[in-house]
């Protein structure tokens, strides 16, 4: 299978440490003096880029948060002036304030070679029809396939989120061969499209899924690949980092292969903010050595994943970041066990009788916190079926019990009963009350 660009994602490692180096000082100088936010933070602490000799110095500086791009807003953390700045990308959290990014000529070409880079991985070529259908607006998801899909030489249609029917419609008509969307939407169309009576695995063509916008399991990336008969990768990136093409899944599935010519990653114990042990899970820190509107330093994602530098069977020898695993922030602690809503589904996809639709809720219990699981049984189990519903249960709980080592509250609820999304899934409700 051809490789985008042999010379950055096969280079041997030592050379591409000498690269990252030499870029990161000059990302590091560049930042300092073009940025009133790196200035102070670097100035605070005593640091002048020069002082930087390894990489491994990195660690040394301060990390740049969600908090910086709001308290900055809009453009506080822009490198450049407005008449640099070719794009405009923001994203909304839970609290209100827009993050906003943008991009200069020279971003839009880096980002488009790091989205084509990241297609060619999974298989995908010039001969392909791809269906884009993640929400086109400001967050960066649905522009940077669109862009890499182009520079591969893929026909995109833009059809962007939502509309089933008529993604349905599409996708038989213009026979379409790649989806590219949240893995939530994936599961929920392919449901739709059995409900219409087209079997998406003989009726339709799409035989690539490039998912992102959430984490997703193993078990779930099966059910998916099942359902539609396709190839189903992962691939991640956030707004502050440049968005999609940061990293994603060559076709041997094996971790998601970084731009490190584009991008230094660190893995920090979420506790201790220390470097973590080689292979160790920790929280996914990323440096950007090429961004020019809005270059970040350290920036903590708050995504909890592990790195391996082994070079990867399929030629590439760029480092492998392992599948996120949850959200530092989406960390329950019930009863002093640190639990993430991928290890309930992982539990959840393995047990005959469910479907993976699913949903946690945290409620408090006295001065201690507790969940309740709440998962759909399969269509084809009626819901006043006691003996075959209780022995479901049974299994459920077992398993969640040898994952998790908890006793989590469970109910089963009908088929179709959990609200459905057409991007991320809101798998957690928080009931807790404020004490
Ligand atoms: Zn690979």
């Amino acid at each position: 299978m051809p490789i985008w660009n042999k010379e950055m994602e096969c280079m041997p490692r030592e050379e591409m440490e000498v690269l990252q180096l030499r870029r990161l000082k000059g990302a590091l100088k560049y930042a300092y003096e073009r940025s009133a936010v790196y200035k102070k933070k670097f100035d605070d602490i005593g640091f002048k880029p020069g002082d930087l000799k390894s990489i491994s110095d990195l660690s040394k500086l301060p990390l740049t948060v969600k908090e910086d791009f709001r308290d900055n807003y809009p453009f506080g953390m822009f490198a450049v002036p407005m008449d640099k700045v070719v794009r405009l990308h923001a994203s909304s959290g839970t609290t209100g304030k827009l993050t906003v990014v943008g991009c200069t000529q020279s971003d839009m070409g880096n980002w488009t070679e790091l989205v084509a880079r990241m297609i060619s991985m999974t298989g995908v070529t010039s001969a392909d029809v791809t269906q884009i259908a993640f929400g086109y607006g400001l967050f960066t998801g649905a522009h940077g396939l669109q862009y890499g899909m182009e520079r591969v030489g893929a026909t995109v249609i833009p059809i962007s989120g939502g509309n089933s029917e008529k993604q349905l419609m599409l996708m038989k008509d213009f026979g379409t061969t790649v989806l590219v969307s949240t893995p939530t939407y994936a599961l929920h169309l392919g449901e739709i499209a059995l409900e219409q009576g087209i079997d998406p695995k003989k009726d339709l063509k799409v035989k690539f899924g490039l998912f992102g916008g959430e984490a997703f399991s193993e078990e779930y990336r099966k059910e998916i690949e099942n359902r539609w008969g396709m190839l189903a990768t992962d691939n991640y990136g956030l707004s502050e980092a440049g968005g999609p093409g940061f990293s994603g899944e060559c076709h041997l599935i094996c971790g998601q292969h970084i731009a490190e010519d584009q991008y230094i990653t660190e893995i920090l114990n979420p506790e201790t903010l220390q470097p973590a042990k080689p292979g160790e899970k920790g929280e996914v820190v990323i440096t950007s050595l090429c961004r020019e509107a809005v270059p970040v330093v350290r920036y903590r994602t708050k995504d909890v994943s592990s790195i391996d530098y082994t070079p990867c069977d399929c030629g590439r020898t760029t480092a492998r970041l392992s599948k996120i695993t949850g959200r530092t922030d989406d960390m329950m602690v019930i009863r002093g066990v640190n639990v993430f809503p991928s290890q309930i589904e992982s539990v959840i996809v393995n047990v005959e009788g469910l479907a993976p639709h699913y949903e946690i809720i945290r409620y408090n219990k006295g001065f201690l916190e507790d969940i309740e699981v709440r998962v759909e049984i399969n269509e084809d189990i009626f819901i006043d079926n006691y003996a075959v519903l209780e022995a479901i249960e049974q299994k459920l709980k077992h398993q969640l019990f040898k994952t998790l080592s908890l006793n989590p509250k469970v109910r089963l609820v009908e088929a179709h009963s959990i609200e459905r999304s057409a991007g991320k899934a809101k798998r957690v409700i928080d009931m807790r009350t404020k004490s």
